[in-house]
């Protein structure tokens, strides 16, 4: 059995980012970037009022002397207005300043009469004027290869703009559940012995917050010859596979069996972590590269070693840049005291509230309501013990 990080090694050295297509930005969210860009258009674009009010020479705000009023520049075009000595032009936010112009009073400092106005306060040289640049400058660096594009980073990117960007393209992805017991859910009454199979809606819920949205799910029986089939077809027409269940050494596991049959040889089997210990990988390359992940049945095991290993491979098939690859941990502290008997790491499912991680429910791997409940993940080594306020790391799931 070799350990959570060399699996992850050997998962993350046999995937590489996918070709490269250009998409429109609103397609690209929550997609990496695959090309760097750099600032054409500076923020702010041009000199402009942070503010309603007036434009004016910032030293004739201080004289109590009223000045009249020669023009009007909303936002929009530019109307080439100036501010000539004893005047001022009525201005509103993100309107370019006016020649001449060095401030911008707001309309509530000022009184009005007519086509004149009074200063009640003073401003200084600049006040109320958003220079041009002052955010961004042309050519810096708006993104780099493996960003994500967010919603403010894709407003960064119209700012300057771009309708569409390269990205790399989705991995295609099936889901296939196998399982004689799986009944899909709106297929029942279950008969004695059956249950719903809950891992494939599962598993594409989770490959949909990655932004694949469009996995593909086939349901396979126990059988050798049906699995070596269904296997070879969905290795043919997808990227990745991800297999639920049949991964162990049970009889009626198929799996293994049936790669060996298809002459692919699993990269790794059996992970030291729990839930998750069956864990298999394996990658064919001809008529394609394929990725097969093998997660075991339980629920919570292929719920977590899709998070540990499958999650920043397809990250990194994305483009996602290495630092995004694994989850953000966050400090927290023992809610209750934690202990981890076992001989390997365990993830304890739970909740995290004011920092605090209480275990939920049973913390056995067919555990779905305490999953359900758990809005994070703590990992215990393999024989250790907290008490309660001690120091720890949570996994946000949410
Ligand atoms: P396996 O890994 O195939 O030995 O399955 C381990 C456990 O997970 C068994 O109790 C299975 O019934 C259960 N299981 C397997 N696949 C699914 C599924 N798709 N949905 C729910 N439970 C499953
Ligand atoms: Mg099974």
């Amino acid at each position: 059995m070799i350990s959570e990080s060399e699996a992850l090694a050997r998962v993350l050295a046999a995937v590489a980012s996918l070709k490269i297509e250009t998409e429109t930005l609103l397609a690209a969210h929550d997609r990496f970037a695959a090309q760097d860009v750099t600032a054409t258009v500076p923020i702010p674009a041009f000199d402009q009022s942070s503010m309603d009010g007036y434009a004016l020479i910032a030293s004739e705000s201080t004289d109590k002397a009223p000045l009249r009023v020669t023009g009007e520049q909303p936002a929009g075009l530019d109307l080439g207005l100036e501010v000539k000595k004893g005047c001022a032009i009525r201005i509103f936010t993100g309107a370019p300043i006016p020649k001449g112009a060095d401030a911008v009073i707001m309309q509530e400092d000022v009184k009005r009469d007519g086509d004149q106005i009074v200063c009640t306060e003073p401003v200084v040289v600049g006040e109320n004027i958003r220079r041009a640049g002052a955010d961004l400058c042309q050519g810096q660096f708006v993104m780099r290869v493996g960003d994500k594009f967010t919603p403010g980073r894709m407003a960064l990117l119209a700012s300057q703009g771009l309708e569409s960007i390269y990205v790399h393209t989705l991995p295609r992805v099936a889901v296939l559940s196998t399982g004689d017991e799986l009944v899909s859910p709106g297929q029942g009454p279950l008969q004695a012995g059956q249950i719903y199979n809950t891992n494939g809606l599962m598993l594409r819920g989770m490959l949909s917050r990655l932004g694949i949205r469009h996995s593909s799910h086939v349901h396979c029986r126990d059988d050798l010859q049906a699995t070596i089939e269904t296997l070879d077809r969905l290795m043919d027409a997808n990227d990745v596979v991800l297999i639920s269940g049949g991964v162990s050494v049970g009889d009626h596991d198929q799996i293994k069996p049936a790669l060996k049959q298809l002459g692919v040889e699993p990269d790794l089997w059996r992970v030291r972590v729990k839930p998750g210990k069956p864990f298999l990988f394996a990658s064919r390359q001809k008529p394609h590269t394929t990725h097969v992940f093998g997660l075991p049945g339980n629920p919570v095991s292929s719920f977590v070693t899709f998070l540990l290993f499958v999650r920043p491979a397809l990250l990194k098939m994305m483009g996602a840049s290495k630092s995004q690859l694994m989850p953000r941990l966050i400090p927290a502290t023992a809610g209750t005291a934690l202990e981890n008997p076992g001989d390997r790491p365990h993830y304890l499912r739970g909740t995290l509230t004011d920092g605090r991680f209480m275990p939920f429910g049973l913390q056995q791997s067919h555990a779905l309501l305490s999953l359900s409940r758990s809005d994070a993940l703590v990992r215990l080594e393999a024989g250790q013990s907290l008490q309660v306020g001690d120091a720890t790391q949570a996994w946000l799931l949410d």
